[in-house]
This record gives structure tokens, sequence and C-alpha cells, in this order.
């Protein structure tokens, strides 16, 4: 099985209470795609600059992504820089430069066009859609958006997540696309827009899965230090999608509860080990061992 994924192919500048960095490797496309490739084999449609490290595009051959569909053009890479509050539960947006993203006109290879697994991770939703139009045949679908979308392209968002299964979004930005405060009416009011699985991540609190049956909830990992939250939430919907994809589901209504809930907790693990580290820094030394080490873990942490 394999995974598509379209999404932000980046150079980070991010500070946290613990220090700073600039211009590494990240991007939402990067972080879902180092997750989900523990679980499943992923492709990655986006665009890098000609600034992109061979380096870089290294850690991502390293993790057996195929990058047929990751084009280099004229420009620089896709820039953004966020600087973390003290207990690392804020961040705010410093810097967002589009750069080869202004002008990208998503192809996905002939080969993939054909792929049941689509994950839309973060970017514009006209890109998104672009490439959703580009598949064929049953599809199970879903992505991923932030503030800066709900806020400067809403009626695109809504008609891109129209066609959706499922959402993930994190608290703050479902209350700011649903006008809902209380989440359990926010996931309704967004299931009304399109998708019928949405997922709400509340950082380090965890995350919630939403269905018209009913709710689960997944706490998140406690760790004894949190390096750099950034790609938590990219890396859960990798931990999630991936599990799901490995596991053949093609259509969510008919996955059962224990699938669902593992694809949760997976993705739970994967967000937590991404904040070890600055940028996709641990995602580089794990090993999948580790993974299910710690999904056994969450099992004796919750179980009751
Ligand atoms: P997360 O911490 O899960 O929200 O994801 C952080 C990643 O999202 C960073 O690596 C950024 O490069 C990327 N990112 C930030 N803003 C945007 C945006 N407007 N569109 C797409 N990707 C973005």
């Amino acid at each position: 099985m394999s995974l598509l994924v379209v999404g932000s192919v980046a150079y980070d500048g991010i500070t946290t209470p613990h220090g700073k960095c600039d211009r590494v490797l990240g991007g939402a496309g990067t972080y879902v795609s180092l997750a989900a490739s523990f679980f499943t084999s992923v492709s990655l449609v986006g665009v890098v600059g000609e600034d992109f490290a061979p380096e870089d595009e290294a850690v991502l051959k390293e993790h057996d992504i195929d990058l047929t569909g990751l084009e280099r053009a004229e420009g620089k890479t896709f820039y953004w820089a966020g600087e973390y509050s003290q207990n690392m539960n804020e961040r705010e947006t410093i810097v967002t430069e589009l750069n080869v993203f202004e002008t990208f006109d998503p192809k996905v290879p002939d080969s993939y066009r054909d792929t049941p697994y689509l994950f839309l991770a973060n970017i514009h939703p006209a890109l998104q859609r672009r490439v959703y139009q580009q598949t064929t045949g049953p599809r199970f679908v879903g992505g991923d958006t932030m503030n800066f979308w709900i806020e400067g392209t809403l009626d695109e968002l809504k008609e891109t997540i129209r066609d959706w299964d499922f959402i993930l979004i994190n608290d703050g930005e479902a209350r700011q696309l649903s006008g809902e405060y209380n989440l359990r009416r926010a996931a309704k009011v967004i299931q009304d827009l399109g998708p019928q699985t949405v997922v709400i991540k509340r950082g380090e609190y965890g995350a919630i899965l939403f269905r018209p049956e009913g709710h689960f909830i997944a706490p998140g990992f406690l760790l004894e230090s949190v390096f750099d939250p950034t790609g938590a939430g990219d890396c859960f919907a990798g931990g999630f999608m991936g599990y799901l994809t490995a596991e053949g589901v093609t259509d969510l209504g008919q996955a059962t509860h224990p699938q669902l809930r593992q694809a949760m907790i997976y993705g739970s693990v994967m967000g937590s080990f991404c904040c070890e580290q600055f940028g996709v820094g641990r995602l580089r030394t794990l090993k999948r061992d580790d993974i299910d080490e710690r999904f056994e873990e969450f099992r004796r942490f919750t179980e009751f």
C-alpha cells in the first residue's frame, strides 16, 4: 500500500525556550511523509527551490520517500519562521514566505493517479484540491489546514474539504473554522462542511476523534522535556494516516473501532517523538521498534 502526500516542503526558523535554529528542513509535507514512512511507502508531491540542499533531500530519500512528484523550481524554497511561548503551548508565526509555492502547479505522477490513499497536508487549499482532482477512482482522502488559510482563503478551503473523508485540525483552528468554542459543537459544524471524521488535535493534551456515532479521546504522551513542538501535528497526521494505509482501510466508515483508536494512538506516539529534538532531528534516528514500544507504554498508562 502506498500513500500519496502533498504539502509544504520548507525551510523553517524556529525559536523555543531551549534555543534557536534557522533554515532547517521542515514543512507539513515533509513531517507527514517522514512520520508515515514508518508504516507504509510514501510518495510526496510538492516543490522546492534552487536553494534546497542535497543533504535535506537525502533525509527524505533515507526514508524511501518517492520524490518523483517533488519538483525543483526557480526561486527559493517555502520559508516559515515561528516562535514559541515560554510554556510552548502557544506559537506565533513570524514569517511565511510562500516563494516557489506561489506559482506551483502540482502534477501527480501518472503512476500515483489511482492511489486510494491521499493525504493533503497543510498548503494552499487550491493546491490541495488540484492534487485531489488529478487522482481517480475510490479514494480515502483527508487533510490538514491552519489559521493562515482559514483567515486568507476560507471559501476555497470550504470547497476543498467538502470532498474529504477526514480532517485533522488543531483546537484553535477548529474553533476559528466553525465559529464554535465548544469542541463537540465545533466538530459537528465541521462535519456539516464535509468530512465525517474530524480529529481535533490539542497539543500536549492529545487529540479527539469525532465520528457521527461518537467520539474517542487520546491523551498526549507525557514527555519529560519538550524541545520543539514544530511538526508534531503533522507527525500525528503521518502516524494516523500511515497506520490506516498499512491496515488497508479504504473506507473510514467501515474501519473498526480498534483500528480508529490505534490510528489515534500511533498519531499521538509520532507527535510525541517529533517534540524530542529540533526540527526533524528525532525522526532521523527513530526506529519502528521505538514506536511500538511507546505504543505499548501508552496502553499501560491509559488502560483501566
Ligand atoms: P505544525 O507544527 O504541525 O503546525 O507544522 C509546522 C510546519 O508547517 C512547519 O514545518 C512549517 O514549515 C509548515 N507551515 C507553516 N505555515 C504553513 C502554511 N501556511 N502552509 C503550509 N505549511 C506551513
